[in-house]
């Protein structure tokens, strides 16, 4: 399952996702498990870009 990096703008804690691509398109509401805001931004610097996609 793919993981994604997010970061809470509240706390400035990063903490790690995993959604399934069906998940990802429903758009759903992150939450920082830390103080449960859901100000949070996605890190787009990951690995993932990176990696080859494979259909
Ligand atoms: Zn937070």
């Amino acid at each position: 399952m793919p993981a994604y990096e997010y970061a809470c703008k509240k706390c400035k804690k990063e903490f790690t996702v995993f959604l399934s691509l069906k998940e990802l398109e429903a758009k759903p509401k992150i939450k920082c498990p830390y103080c449960q805001s859901d100000n949070v931004s996605k890190q787009l610097s990951g690995f993932f870009a990176k990696t080859s996609k494979k259909s």
